[in-house]
């Protein structure tokens, strides 16, 4: 019979997220677990369930699918010598296993399947507003993480049983396979079916985990979010991720910050950038303004003059700097506005500065509009 697609067991599109992925087959798994779904056929949508769950949350796996199909999940597939680039390593009963019958004694035994192992890292995006990035924040996060089963302390056996030694690998975890490879005829070692590498079988199962020695839990962890933190910036939380396997640690969790931008502050790093409209009267004689900072009114002296453009810093005024004491800066950029809809009395005024003289333009601009007026003599 022909197997199925992959992506479509889960339910999930080609280009899906790992995150995606995992919910899929957790969703999934929980509604045709054999433990809870008595229907016929359950068991064995469970089993293609795992399958193609084993390959698309490895991401060598996967690539592999995804360029290969099906056939690279032959276990003998790459040790025929038809696949030439790198990835081996990836692959149960791949390269690393020639490897490993090679160099490690000769069909000894593999890595120990009862070593602690470090549980899988998750993420959590944090939404902050501009202020809150640039101020921190305290936040109680709250998400869904696999913990250590209760019930049985992570043995998947039910309490005051005991898992017992794999009666077909007797507890190595693996079994030794006669493999075809390019260098010959070669006895490589694949995971144990029985008990999936694990050495051990479990005839009694804990009820709470079926067996797998972790549940599913709502965690809350409390976190501090410096001053400072930029868009797309993250920080990691030791031991807040998954659990381990065989008492291994938890994994991590990355918490990514999410700035929402500001209105009227552009930021860039510590430095913040604000835009400020003043008049022409303001830019001519001169002003004492009052400008907008994260941290507060700051009052900016414009001096009589001020050219549009002009760039104006305000010193401690910007982000605190992550690594570091002190504050960036604000720079302010000044805009001089040109009046429209003026009252006749406006008018009247503007007319008498241009009679006193206000319409003709200091020397160095007056010398610019003579050369642009030389060149389209020139062009004559
Ligand atoms: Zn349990
Ligand atoms: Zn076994």
């Amino acid at each position: 019979m022909a197997k199925r697609d992959y992506y479509d067991v889960l339910g999930v599109s080609k280009d899906a997220t790992d995150d995606e992925i995992k919910k899929a087959y957790r969703k999934l798994s929980k509604k045709f677990h054999p433990d809870i779904n008595k229907e016929a056929g359950a068991e064995d949508k469970f089993k293609e369930l795992a399958e193609a769950y084993e390959v698309l949350s490895d991401g060598n796996k996967r690539a592999a699918y995804d360029q290969y199909g099906h056939a690279s999940t032959d276990p003998n597939f790459g040790a025929g010598g038809g696949y030439g680039g790198g990835g081996f390593g990836g692959f149960s009963g791949g390269f690393e296993d020639i490897f490993d019958s090679f160099f490690g004694g000769g069909g000894g035994r593999g890595r120990n399947p009862n070593a602690p192992r470090q549980g899988s890292d998750l993420q959590y995006r944090i939404h902050l507003t501009f202020e809150e990035a640039i101020f921190g924040k305290k936040e109680t996060i709250r998400y869904k993480r696999d913990e250590e089963c209760k019930t049985c302390s992570g043995s998947g056996a039910k309490p005051g049983t005991q898992p017992k030694t794999c009666s077909k690998c007797h507890g190595s975890g693996a079994v030794g396979v006669e493999r075809n490879t390019p260098f010959g005829r070669v006895m490589t070692q694949a995971v144990c079916d029985v008990c999936g590498g694990t050495g051990k079988e479990i005839t009694d199962k804990c009820t709470t985990c079926h067996g797998h020695g972790h549940v599913e839990t709502d965690h809350s962890v409390a976190v501090t979010i410096p001053p400072g933190v930029d868009d797309g910036q993250q920080m990691r939380l030791n031991g807040q991720g998954e659990v381990g396997s065989n008492g291994g640690p938890y994994g991590d969790l990355y918490v990514v910050f999410q700035v929402e931008p500001s209105d009227i502050f552009d930021r860039e790093g510590t430095e913040i950038h604000y835009t400020l409209p003043i008049s022409f009267a303001q830019a001519a004689l001169g002003d004492e303004i009052e400008v907008p900072t994260v941290h507060g009114k700051v009052k900016l002296k414009i001096p009589a003059g001020t050219q549009t453009g002009t760039n104006f810093r305000l010193k401690g005024k910007g982000a605190p700097r992550l690594r570091g004491t002190g504050n960036g800066d604000q720079h302010v950029k000044v805009t001089v506005v040109t009046p429209k809809n003026l009252s006749e009395k406006q008018r009247e005024a503007i007319r008498a500065f241009a009679a006193a003289g206000g319409d003709t333009l200091v020397e160095d601009d007056a010398n610019f509009f003579d050369k642009v007026k030389d060149a389209f003599k020139n062009k004559k």
